[in-house]
């Protein structure tokens, strides 16, 4: 990584001038000033420091209301990969309101965006995730599967809860830098298309990180969890492959025709008796984007999307050099011809020990929201309907995970945050806003995130979040101390190599036909605040309701 540290230099330049040249020292500082303001001076640890993180935490809770009605709006909106169009309108007409300077179309991507606030270090960037799941459409609050549209896509990941709670953040901390003329800048940006791993990578690569201190992330869960060091679970690279034939009919000449969808089904088929004989960490997994057109006509086109997932760089590039040896032979069999192509990508995650542990004083602080009765019951009637344990909501916070051994690492899900955390001093924090024992990607994840239970998660989280931020930049010793981490501990032997080739572009079309298909219907049930004050009491939905 080149990158160099000015911030820490700047404090010693200064230091240094004041002791031979008392006279200068004012003009240079202005200088500085005015190019990149010098970092304000350590408000160390103590009693004022405290008083601003808690001023931001009330801040917070006073903006339940705007939090609410966030989580609410994208909610109503439950936009898939690459078409978060009226979510990011939506939060950068937000952001803009309150004196965010927006760039758009970040690597290229139209809903890709960064928004700033303040001048000079640190630099805190705040992210979280947009886009949401294919066919997950349900209705908040009840406790069975219920689609507000059949066949939509819904927050059955509870995307639409981490922009809100970054936002929330952000202003209250906003509000306590003017007070304090506080140094620093506030960088928001969205994870566009998470669930492709189609943002993140391609944000590193166009230089969104390369001037950030701190990156503090936020990810929905169902407690508050925070790690450092290599996380389990995986990275991945998704590969879509194509093959193309000749067709023939089917009946009359099937010997004229060379089989796309046939190399397809041997390649599956390849994978499948290979996968008895991979590691156990790995994940993979596939469906077929084209399987032809109508069985009278051989198909000359047919592809197959896989995700290869596996715990480190090495063996995720293995997976997808096996897949890739597969497609060969089946394109060989069947006399068809194969192209690929990298649709997404994103590294294993490794988080900040001095960043997490900071974020994890705040959440002990924070600690789990106070659930009503009606956010139990709710709760424990979709574990009863799933037939998982009725434990209700999570009423303590998770531990500091430390850093997981490689040959502990069983594997499991990716996120691209995994890229940034291996470019600039990293955390997810997780926050309580869904329910335990949901089974993720799926309607029943979508049944708490326009009810109180997301609202106050949000909160909680974003009261973390803001903390944690002052903590950072009253600190600049802190930002310090992650980069220690970060270079002498993180990147020591283990260097960040994109699994994107440069040719590698993000496939912007992906979930644009089925957005046009369901979008028209949609408008019809997105959130209104000027009429209701939920979404809730929009739909009409009695909370909870159960069978
Ligand atoms: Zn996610």
């Amino acid at each position: 990584m080149k990158r160099s540290r000015a911030f820490g230099r700047m404090i010693v330049g200064a230091a240094a001038l004041a002791a031979c040249a008392p006279g200068s020292l004012g003009t240079a500082l202005r200088l500085a000033a005015q190019s990149s303001p010098a970092p304000s001076r350590s408000i160390g640890p103590g009693p004022k420091l405290a008083a601003m993180k808690k001023d931001a935490a009330a801040d917070v809770e006073n903006m339940r209301e705007l939090s609410q009605q966030m989580v609410d709006q994208i909610f109503s909106y439950a936009e898939l990969g690459y078409q978060e169009f009226e979510t990011s309108k939506y939060l950068t007409g937000m952001l803009e309101k309150n004196g965010f300077r927006i760039e758009r179309d970040i690597a290229g991507m139209p809903t890709g965006w960064t928004a700033t606030w303040g001048s000079g270090r640190p630099v805190i960037a705040l992210g979280s995730d947009l886009d949401d799941i294919p066919q997950a459409s349900q209705k908040p609050g009840v406790a069975y599967q219920a689609p507000i549209i059949a066949g939509a896509p819904g927050h059955g990941e509870g995307h639409n809860s981490g922009m809100p709670l970054q936002l929330t953040a952000a202003l209250a901390v906003k509000k306590i830098m003017e007070r304090e003329h506080l140094s620093g800048t506030l960088k928001l940006w969205p994870g566009v298309a998470e669930e492709l791993g189609g943002g993140k990578a391609y944000f590193v690569r166009a230089g969104v990180f390369k001037d950030v201190d701190i990156c503090l992330f936020a990810h929905v869960g169902s407690n508050f969890n925070l790690s450092w060091g290599d996380r389990v679970g995986t990275g991945v690279v998704s590969v879509e492959y194509t093959f193309k034939g000749e067709s023939a009919h089917a009946a009359a000449n099937p010997w004229r025709g060379r089989s796309a969808l046939d190399a397809v089904e041997l390649m599956d088929i390849g994978w499948n008796f290979r996968r008895e004989h991979l590691r156990l960490s790995q994940r993979s997994h596939y469906v077929i984007t084209n399987g032809g057109d109508q069985p009278n006509v051989v198909p000359s086109n047919a592809s197959v999307w896989y995700y290869f997932r596996e715990i480190d760089y090495p063996h995720i590039k293995e997976l997808r050099e096996i897949g890739d040896t597969m497609a060969k032979a089946a394109s060989m069999m069947t006399n068809t011809e194969v192209s690929s192509k990298v649709t997404g990508a994103a590294w294993p995650q490794h988080f900040n020990k001095v960043v997490a542990e900071t974020a994890y004083e705040n959440v002990k602080a924070v600690g789990v929201p106070k659930w009503s009765q009606e956010d139990v019951t709710l709760a424990t009637a979709i574990q009863k309907e799933l037939s998982q344990p009725q434990r209700g909501l999570t009423t303590e916070i998770g531990r500091l995970q430390g850093p997981v051994r490689l040959e502990d690492n069983i594997g499991g899900g990716s996120d691209d945050i995994g890229d940034v955390s291996w470019n600039v001093p990293t955390v997810t924090l997780n926050y309580p806003a869904n329910i335990p024992g949901m089974p993720g990607h799926n309607w029943a994840n979508a049944i708490s995130m326009a009810t109180p239970i997301a609202h106050k998660g949000v909160t909680a989280g974003a009261k973390v979040v803001a903390m944690t931020a002052l903590d950072f930049l009253a600190r600049p010793e802190l930002v310090q101390e992650a980069w220690d981490y970060f270079r002498t501990v993180q990147t020591k032997d283990q260097k960040y190599q994109p699994l994107l080739a440069s040719g590698d572009q993000p496939i912007l079309s992906t979930n644009a036909k089925t957005m046009e298909q369901y979008r028209p219907e949609m408008k019809q049930f997105y959130f209104d605040p000027s009429k209701y004050k939920t979404y809730l009491e929009q739909l009409g939905i009695k909370y909870p309701t159960v069978r």
